[in-house]
């Protein structure tokens, strides 16, 4: 059985169609990639799914049951954690504050020695514990998008959706996030849920990969799968001569 299962979900905004009929499984300790070009509806589907959004019809079961039914706020403690394309952090509060605010669905109160323990643990872990007690105002996006991951991570999610961990990254970076996620993924026991534009991370990792376009899944498989899939050439070659 899938650890998440999407089905026939749709989202609207007015008269657009952000995704339209979408299913999808995510099986239990995979990378999964959702990738598609931009506006192809891959971080509505991740709001969905954190119940930022409510879709307009389709269900979504995770472990099992339905997330739908799952109020906005319990879906981190139903074990489900991410990280957002544009970084959404406290401003005005410490690396520390913000990854502690991750962690209040599991630990109670909010600042307990604990809860401290364990959010410099994590930090540590994703190599920003020196850090801890700055503003987030200020940091370098590369250090606030690992802020987000340790956020993420203190919430003991067993799916992690990734939403362009990538991004702002050099080359050499991204080729290390590869094997950093792999490793998150063995260290952690989780399933992850990565949205990525960066062909090269997705196709190195994901042991399973949906493409959407235009709101629709055009295509599911693995790597060598989908950049064979004439539709997958044809949506990311369009959406190229449209660039161009
Ligand atoms: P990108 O790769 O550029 O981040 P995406 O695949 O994540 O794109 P979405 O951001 O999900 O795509 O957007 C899908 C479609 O839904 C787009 O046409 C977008 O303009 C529209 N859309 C998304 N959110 C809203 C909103 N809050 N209000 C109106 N339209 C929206």
């Amino acid at each position: 059985m899938a650890l998440l299962s999407v089905r026939d979900v749709t989202r609207r905004f007015g008269g657009i169609v952000a995704i339209d009929g979408v299913s999808l499984d995510v099986d239990a300790g995979k990378i999964v990639g959702l990738i598609g070009p931009n506006g192809a509806g891959k971080t509505t589907l991740f709001n969905v799914i954190t119940r930022l959004y409510k879709p307009d019809s389709g269900e979504l079961d995770f472990d099992g049951r339905s997330l739908l039914r799952t109020p906005p706020h319990r879906v981190v403690s139903r074990g489900i954690a991410r990280t957002f394309q544009n970084v959404e952090l406290f401003r005005t509060m410490t690396v520390l504050d913000n990854v502690l605010v991750g962690g209040h669905t599991r630990t109670r109160p909010f600042r307990s020695r604990g809860a401290e323990a364990r959010a410099l643990e994590i930090l540590d872990y994703v190599g920003i514990a020196r850090v801890a007690r700055r503003s987030v105002a200020g940091l370098p996006f590369g250090t606030l998008k690992r802020v987000e991951l340790a956020r993420a991570l203190v919430a003991e999610p067993r799916l992690l959706l990734l939403d362009e961990p990538a991004g702002g990254l050099n080359l050499e970076e991204v080729s290390e996030l590869g094997a950093f996620i792999r490793k998150l993924r063995d260290d952690f026991e989780l399933t992850v849920l990565l949205v990525e534009h960066h062909m090269g991370l997705v196709m190195g990792i994901a042991d399973r990969i949906h493409v959407l376009d235009f709101g629709r899944k055009i295509a599911e498989g693995s790597p060598e799968e989908v950049q064979r899939n004439p539709a997958v050439i044809e949506a990311y070659l369009g959406a190229e001569t449209a660039a161009a």
